[in-house]
């Protein structure tokens, strides 16, 4: 039975429920080789997992490990994970693998599926469709274990990135729609929303310096994890673009 209700190009088939033969590991005749010379998109929960786990600022880890790309629109530009030893590894990559594992990308740990978002479906829910990615230099997928999506998305902890990518996509979304009032690439604006995106300690100060949680009525719970959590500060820094830039999103003055 088709699981897919939405129509893809030839050659585009999403996997749906349907199971796929992949294994990875250290066992593995190509392992690692797809840890090298990677054009890989850094997401701003991503760089929140990795200055934590890293124990560095997010400044000390833009300026060591990441460079600008060029996204699907002219108003925002992505941040891509810098290769090392003259652009050929990984900087996280040692002799033994991954060395910050757990905390990896969402690039990386979605690998060797890919996925897609419908954020315009005809029932009122987002749908989201999973692609399998074949590179010639990985053998895994030669290896005989079986997977279904849902049951890879799980074993590597998937859920909680997307859960967060999603809510930064609504924000790249806005910044789609050029919401800088003339002030062009590089303005305050956008050099705001920049560090809200990519440096999570420099808008902690900046929210304490600015008092910005006095002014917007806050659940006391969410309050409380705000003051040292970077995950909460993320989703709030959002919620604050949103409606810094468009008036929109749930934030409410007090
Ligand atoms: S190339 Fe494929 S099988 Fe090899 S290490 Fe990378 S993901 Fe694993
Ligand atoms: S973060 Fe880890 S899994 Fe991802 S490319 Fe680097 S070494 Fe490989």
């Amino acid at each position: 039975m088709n699981d897919i209700d939405k129509q893809f190009p030839e050659g585009m088939e999403p996997l749906g429920k349907s199971v796929f033969q992949f294994r990875c590991g250290p066992d593995v005749e190509c392992y690692m080789s797809c840890c090298r010379k990677l054009d890989l998109i850094l997401y701003p929960y991503d760089i929140v997992r990795l200055k934590n786990r890293l124990s560095i600022s997010s400044e000390e880890f833009m300026r060591s490990h990441t460079r600008l790309g060029s996204s699907s629109h002219p108003f925002f530009p992505a941040v891509m994970l810098m290769m090392a030893d003259n652009e050929e590894q990984c900087p996280f990559l040692d002799k033994n693998g991954c060395t910050v594992y757990e905390d990896r990308p969402t690039a990386c740990r979605t690998y060797p599926l890919e996925r897609a978002v419908d954020r315009s479906p005809s029932r009122g829910r987002v749908n989201e469709y999973y692609f399998m990615t074949k590179h010639p230099y990985c053998f895994g997928h030669q290896e005989v274990k079986e997977w279904t999506v849902r049951a890879w998305l799980k074993d590597q902890r998937v859920r909680h990135y997307n859960a967060l990518n999603d809510l930064w996509a609504e924000i790249d979304t806005l910044f789609a729609g050029n919401p800088w009032q003339g002030e062009g690439a590089g303005g305050p604006r956008q050099q705001m929303a920049f560090m809200v995106c990519y440096n999570i300690d420099g808008f902690r100060r900046f929210a304490e310096e600015n008092k910005l949680f006095d002014q917007f009525k806050l659940e006391s719970s969410f309050l409380r994890i705000l003051v040292d959590d970077d995950e909460a500060l993320l989703k709030f820094g959002f919620e604050w673009l949103k409606y810094v830039l468009a008036g929109q999103g749930r934030l409410i003055r007090k």
